[in-house]
């Protein structure tokens, strides 16, 4: 096995939520602020010294010795506000190795603002079980936030806090070194992971299958969509002309908009992590030591039909990739990327092309092989190791597994799909037309045909 001199490391990132006081709030809010006002400022003096026909500063030393001509900014560190300045000159040093290359809309940055992530590096910063103390200017008292969940690395593996706002909220990202795990797998075991929508990973070796359901994923999305183009339908005519500011429900629409937006991509990032977590497991115990996963890039690039092009760009496959890829390699495994073409429609045993199949079960009709259709794509893909057993066929042992949460029965969310959809809502808890609570209150469409003294007087619910 790898030898164990010296001990390998990765870094990861875990987002957790703050659970903070009002006067913490407003303070780390002031310290994002901060960082905005120090994002602009560099954006500022950097085009006014072009405007002068002066060269750009974008070396982080050099920055660093502007700042301490301007001095400081508002409640945030030194060590804070160089973490923007780094920011900066990494953008900025990005943007022009992409010029170089070739790729001309590689833009610098040049946009403003309101709110830049802090990022504080290893002893500037103390954990205290659940509170963290961040850095702030000298002269300001400590300020300690609270986690809303116990920290998911041990305390002296953290490397660096980034406190940051997203969709609402403010979050603290730690990133920690870990050192791999090691585990006793055997490097010529391979296993093939076939991605999809349907069981976002389907994985086959030569003993056994894993299909792991995407429901909880797919209803989430679908709940989100119906959500969504409510939402935007019904917030529509109050959209601001061209160049006009939007009044003050407009904006509260919008940060509503983005919040939810925010919680559906956590959502559906927890499962496919959920779900990447089981694949490894899995592997771990198949003493898998190579994963060979059909790479899904430029499935989007070809039109599939309104429906399926939204599917598919919802689907969030690089996101699936990285989930699995980043916990692969903390636990001593492989990836590696294959072309997926035709996979799908081709038999492992026979290998002769099949038509597509267009339910989940494949059959094949010059050997009558049958299986499932996603494991015969992840059997195919495992068949594409180079020079190792090609011998997968498809396991007659598979185990199912589901990831994420399926949308609660009292989600609002469904509360209000049913309601459009002129369904009986199970959302509100009680039988409709039951006298004694006054039935479901989404049953009571406004009766037209009524005077107006009998309309039902408008809910939250039933505006439209
Ligand atoms: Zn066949």
């Amino acid at each position: 096995m790898t030898a164990p001199a010296a001990q390998r490391l990765v870094h990861r990132t875990a987002h957790l939520r703050l659970r903070l006081t009002r006067r913490q709030t407003r303070r780390c809010y002031g310290l994002l602020r901060s960082a905005g006002d120090v994002w602009a400022w560099l954006l500022d003096s950097n085009r006014q010294r072009h405007q002068q026909g002066e060269p750009t500063i974008s070396n982080y030393q050099a920055l660093c010795r502007e700042l301490t001509r301007r001095g400081q900014f508002g409640e945030l560190s030194t060590v804070g506000t160089r973490s923007v300045l780094r920011r900066y000159s990494d953008a900025w040093f990005q943007a022009a190795k992409r010029r170089k290359a070739g790729q001309q809309d590689a833009g610098f940055p040049r946009r403003k603002r309101a709110l830049v992530p802090v990022r504080c590096y290893h002893g500037t910063f103390s954990i205290q079980g659940r509170r963290v103390r961040l850095p702030v200017a000298k002269d300001r008292p400590a300020l300690w936030v609270r986690l809303a969940r116990p920290l998911p690395y041990p305390p002296e593996q953290v490397r660096a806090v980034t406190l940051l706002a997203d969709g609402g909220r403010l979050w603290l990202a730690v990133t920690a070194a870990i050192p791999i795990q090691q585990h006793d797998l055997d490097p010529r075991r391979v296993a093939g992971v076939d991605l999809g929508i349907i069981h976002p990973y389907a994985v086959v070796t030569q003993q056994a299958g894993l299909l792991i359901s995407g429901r909880a994923i797919r209803a989430e999305s679908y709940l989100h969509r119906a959500d969504q183009e409510a939402r935007q339908a019904k917030a529509a005519r109050r959209a601001p002309k061209r160049g006009q500011g939007g009044s003050r429900r407009w904006r509260r629409h919008r940060a509503r908009v983005r919040r939810v937006e925010a919680r559906h991509r956590r959502r559906v990032y927890h499962a496919q992590h959920q779900a990447a977590k089981q694949v490894i497991a899995f592997a771990l115990q198949q003493r898998v030591g190579t994963l060979l996963v059909g790479d899904p890039t430029g499935i989007t690039s070809r039109d599939a039909g309104r429906v399926q092009n939204w599917r598919l760009r919802q689907w969030r496959r690089t996101h699936l990739v990285q989930a699995l890829r980043d916990k692969a390699e903390l636990a001593g495994m492989v990836v590696r990327l294959v072309d997926e073409r035709g996979t799908s429609s081709t038999c492992p045993a026979c290998h002769q092309r099949v038509p597509k199949p267009t339910g989940r079960r494949f059959r094949c009709p010059h050997c009558n092989l049958q299986g499932h259709r996603d494991l015969v794509g992840a059997a195919n893909i495992a068949a594409k190791a180079g020079g190792g057993p090609t011998s997968v066929g498809v396991p007659t042992l598979v185990e199912h597994r589901r990831a994420g949460i399926v949308p609660a029965r009292r989600d609002r969310r469904r509360h209000l799909d049913d309601q459009r959809r002129r369904r009986s809502c199970l959302a509100s808890g009680h039988p409709p037309g039951d006298p004694a609570s006054g039935g479901c209150r989404s049953l009571c469409v406004p009766d037209l045909t009524r005077g107006e003294d009998h309309a039902t007087p408008p809910t939250r619910a039933n505006v439209a």
